[in-house]
């Protein structure tokens, strides 16, 4: 089976950008044998790729990434490793999710977490929590007191902020109340996802710049790279959004761009202006027409905003020179005591999500099993989906799998072009109806 999309991630990466250079492993340049394939070193491949190892230590793994590790989604996002699900709803059945939801990510963090430690890898792994912020009082009062209440039934710690302290906070006036939660972790995700490829154990070997360009499934899994070919009984796929290429979850998949900027560091004189020391993070209440924000501990600030369906994975510099004057607005917006600041870097990601925010886990064939569509938090759900599915493929009675496959399964979409039409309009109507949040 030809693949026909591949990745073409670029560079403009700004938290890899103010990393010093890594140097990356070589391409696969021969056919070889291994025991088993991993395809795709995101948080997912990254993850199944080590538990595998640590499943099978006498076993070879191979894990083929198209281009860099830490230059996919998994190095190029905001930088939170959520342990709450955005909302909670009220029935039993939906708390009993939530449950389940946290136990995943925290199980994914507390993982991350001790790699974090063993390899001391220096990537600002932090516990800074996060504030979860309306705009407007509708905002307030029709998101944000709901999930405090769903919160606070399940026995999650939380403190409600409003207007004036949150201003104190975060040196902006911009919110009208915040939910602030503990567990949340702020890291720079480039230099995680480094850290993680580059301490993976012995028995894997990681082919940087080497594109599964064909996968054959006759006895075995045969995947093909323009210099070389691997040959294994059984294969982990961890491509995110675009496992449809390799025949599963078609018609399932939302393949979206997601920007972000990070501004140059703030000089000594505007951080006396901007007045506020910590680091600390925040997520919008509403997802369409919020904002995601960070102050990192070098003194910069992200802003992540605008999704594009673009099943294409292809972005345009044009495209991002826009989104680059979009962000400025932002900040300006929010930071008037800060006019000198720009944006140093402006960058595009891709993300998957599901039509019922249901992950792409488990074994998809008799020899092959599946860690994708994050739905946009794949620093958790993609660790812990390609840890489990590497479990779940070793035959590891780990009763998290159970969980995961609680999630549920992507639901299938309509076929082009009436899914394109039906979800740039519904994302406009999102954008509108939502817009007191903006
Ligand atoms: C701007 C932005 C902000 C975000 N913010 C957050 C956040 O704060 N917190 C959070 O949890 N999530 C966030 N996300 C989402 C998160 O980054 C993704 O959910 C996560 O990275 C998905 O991990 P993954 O391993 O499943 O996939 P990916 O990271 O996409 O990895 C898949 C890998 O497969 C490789 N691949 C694909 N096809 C082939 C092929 N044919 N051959 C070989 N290799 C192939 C790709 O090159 C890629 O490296 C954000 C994303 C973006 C873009």
């Amino acid at each position: 089976m030809k693949i026909n999309l591949l990745p073409k991630d670029d560079n403009t990466n700004g938290w890899s950008a103010i990393l010093s250079p890594r140097q990356h492993q070589p391409a696969l340049a021969d056919n070889i044998r291994a025991d088993w394939l991993v395809i795709g070193a995101g948080f997912a491949g990254l993850s199944a790729a080590r538990q595998l190892a640590s499943n099978r230590p006498d076993d070879r793994i191979v894990l083929l990434e198209a281009n860099e590790a830490a230059e996919g989604a998994s190095g190029r996002n905001s930088g939170f490793a959520i342990d709450l699900p955005h909302n909670v709803g009220s029935s039993l059945e939906e708390l009993e999710a939530s449950r389940c939801y946290m136990g995943l990510a925290r199980a994914a963090i507390e993982h991350l977490e001790d790699l974090v430690k063993q390899h001391r890898i220096d990537c600002g792994w932090a516990k800074r929590g996060k504030y979860h912020a309306a705009v407007s009082t509708r905002g307030t009062s029709e998101v944000l007191e709901p999930f405090a209440r769903e919160l606070e039934a399940i026995g999650e710690p939380l403190t409600w902020i409003e207007r004036e302290e949150l201003s104190s906070k975060l040196g902006t006036n911009h919110f009208n109340a915040a939910i602030y939660t503990p567990g949340c972790i702020l890291m720079n995700p480039a230099a995680l996802t480094r850290g993680l490829a580059d301490t993976l154990p012995g028995n894997v070997e990681l082919y940087e710049h080497s594109p599964v360009l064909d996968i054959d499934y006759t006895n075995g899994v045969t995947a093909q790279t323009p210099e070389g070919s691997v040959f294994a009984p059984k294969l982990i796929i961890c491509v995110n959004g675009l496992a449809d290429q390799f025949g599963f979850y078609r018609g399932r998949l939302l393949r979206f761009a997601a920007h972000a900027s990070l501004s140059r560091p703030l000089t000594e004189a505007e951080q006396k202006a901007y007045g506020v020391d910590l680091d600390w993070g925040l997520t919008p209440a509403n997802a369409f027409a919020g904002i995601t924000m960070r102050y990192t501990p070098d003194k910069r600030i992200l802003i992540r905003q605008n999704i594009h369906f673009q099943p294409s994975v292809r972005y345009t510099d044009a495209g991002r020179a826009e989104i680059a004057k979009d962000h400025k607005r932002l900040f300006d917006d929010r930071f008037p005591m800060l006019p000198d600041v720009t944006m140093e870097h402006t960058w595009t990601g891709f993300i998957c999500l599901s039509e019922n925010g249901a992950p792409g886990f488990g074994k998809v064939a008799g020899n092959v099993w599946a860690a994708t569509c994050q739905n946009a938090v794949g620093v958790t759900k993609g660790t812990i989906s390609g840890k489990l599915a590497a479990d779940m493929a070793c035959g590891v009675d780990n009763p998290m799998i159970a969980d995961m496959e609680s999630l549920g399964s992507p639901s299938k979409v309509p076929p082009r072009p009436f899914l394109d039409i039906g979800v740039r309009a519904k994302f406009a109507w999102e954008l509108f109806r939502n817009r007191h949040e903006a």
